[in-house]
C-alpha cells in the first residue's frame, strides 16, 4: 500500500462502498478505486511506524457496526485517523469512539445543500441536519467537507450557493468533485436513457474555479479538486468532465479571470506556480510575466488572495445573487450575498 501525499505521510485505507445504507446513483467505488476491501486483521500486518496519520476512505466509516469501527481504530492506536462519512450517519455512540481513538479529522460527504440535488442521487438528508452535524463536530474534529458539482437537478448557483452556506457554517477545507459517470452506476442508467446530461468539462472547470475563489478569498481552502481516478480505473467513466489535471485546468482558468476582469498588467511569479500562468492558453494573456524566487504570487501590487477577493466580491458574487434570484434559489441565509 503507497503512502502518499507531500505533507504529512498518509496512510490510506479504502473501504470500498462499506457502511453504506444504499447507494448514491453516481456511485460504485469498486470500479472508481480499483481497491480491494481489506479487514483489521489483515491491515494490522502493516507497518506504521513512519506514517503520520492513517486515513479511512471511501464507504461511510461511521455506518459500520461500532465494533467493526473499533477494531479499525485500534490500528496503531497512536496515531492520529481521519475518517470519512456522510452527514446522516453522524451518532453520538460514534463521536464518542471517534474521540475516544484519535480521530482527528471528519471528512464529510455533503456534496449540495440542496434537497432536490440530494434527493434526486439518493441521500436523503437536508441543508438542516448538516448545520446541526456541523455545529456537533467542529469543536472537537478538523472538519472537510466534499461538495460535487453537476449533480442531477444541480447548477452552478447551486454549488456556489452550498458553498458559501458551508463557509458561514464555519467549513474551512474542502474537496470539490465534478460528477463523473461510472460504469455500473444508476447515473450510467440514466446518462444513456437521457435523463441525465453531465456537465460540460468548459463549465466544470469555470464552476469550480468559481467555487475555488470563494473558499479561498474567505479564508477557506481546497485540498482536492477533480477525482483522482487511477489510470487502470479510465476505462469505467462512461461520460462527465474528467481531465487527469482537472486540478491545473481550474488554477489556469481562474489565473485567466481573474488577470482579465481586473486587467492585470505584470504578474510576479515563483517558479512552482509558473505553469498557471503559461499553460492552457494561458500564454496568450496580455500580461509581463515576471518569474520569481519568492514563495508569493503578486498581481500588479496586489497579493494573490487580495485579487481573489476582489474578484470575488465584483464578479462571482454578482453572478450568483443575478442568478439565485432569476432562478428562485433560497440565498436568504448567505449573508455574503445580500446587497
Ligand atoms: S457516495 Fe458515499 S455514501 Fe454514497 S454509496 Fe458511495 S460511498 Fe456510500
Amino acid at each position: 500500500m503507497k503512502v502518499f501525499g507531500k505533507g504529512p505521510k498518509i496512510f490510506p485505507i479504502f473501504l470500498p462502498n462499506l457502511g453504506c445504507k444504499g447507494t448514491c446513483v453516481y456511485c460504485n467505488q469498486r470500479v472508481m478505486t480499483g481497491e480491494e476491501l481489506l479487514a483489521p486483521q489483515e491491515l494490522a500486518r502493516n507497518d506504521f511506524s513512519k506514517v503520520d496519520e492513517i486515513a479511512f476512505y471511501g464507504g461511510t466509516f461511521t455506518g459500520l457496526d461500532l465494533n467493526l469501527i473499533e477494531d479499525y481504530l485500534k490500528l496503531a492506536p497512536e496515531k492520529p485517523k481521519r475518517i470519512s462519512t456522510r452527514p446522516d450517519a453522524i451518532t453520538e455512540e460514534v463521536v464518542a469512539l471517534l474521540k475516544k481513538y484519535n480521530v482527528r479529522t471528519v471528512e464529510l460527504g455533503i456534496e449540495s445543500l440542496f434537497e432536490d440535488v440530494l434527493h434526486a442521487s439518493r441521500r436523503y438528508y437536508d441543508e438542516g441536519l448538516v448545520r446541526n452535524v456541523i455545529e456537533s463536530l467542529k469543536k472537537d474534529f478538523d472538519i472537510v467537507a466534499h461538495l460535487m458539482t453537476g449533480l442531477p437537478k444541480d447548477s452552478s448557483e447551486k454549488s456556489l450557493i452550498s458553498t458559501l452556506k458551508l463557509l458561514e457554517m464555519g467549513v474551512k477545507t474542502f474537496r470539490i468533485h465534478p460528477t463523473l459517470v461510472f460504469a455500473g452506476t444508476e447515473l450510467e442508467k440514466m446518462y444513456r436513457s437521457g435523463q441525465y446530461e453531465p456537465q460540460p468539462l468548459e463549465e466544470a472547470v469555470i464552476t469550480v474555479a468559481r467555487i475555488l475563489v470563494t473558499i479561498e478569498s474567505h479564508g477557506g481552502k481546497v485540498i482536492r479538486l477533480g477525482y483522482h481516478v487511477p489510470k487502470s480505473q479510465n476505462g469505467y467513466i462512461v461520460a462527465g468532465p474528467y481531465h487527469p489535471s482537472f486540478g491545473d485546468l481550474v488554477r489556469a482558468r481562474l489565473v485567466k479571470e481573474i488577470v482579465n476582469s481586473l486587467r492585470i498588467k505584470v504578474a510576479y511569479v515563483p517558479g512552482r506556480f509558473l505553469p498557471w500562468f503559461t499553460s492552457y492558453g494561458n500564454n496568450e494573456l496580455d500580461l509581463t510575466l515576471i518569474p520569481t524566487e519568492g514563495e508569493e504570487i503578486l498581481l500588479d501590487n496586489l497579493a494573490f488572495v487580495e485579487a481573489e477577493s476582489l474578484y470575488f466580491q465584483r464578479f462571482v458574487k454578482q453572478t450568483i445573487f443575478k442568478s439565485a434570484h432569476v432562478a428562485n434559489l433560497d440565498f436568504s441565509e448567505v449573508s455574503t450575498c445580500k446587497s
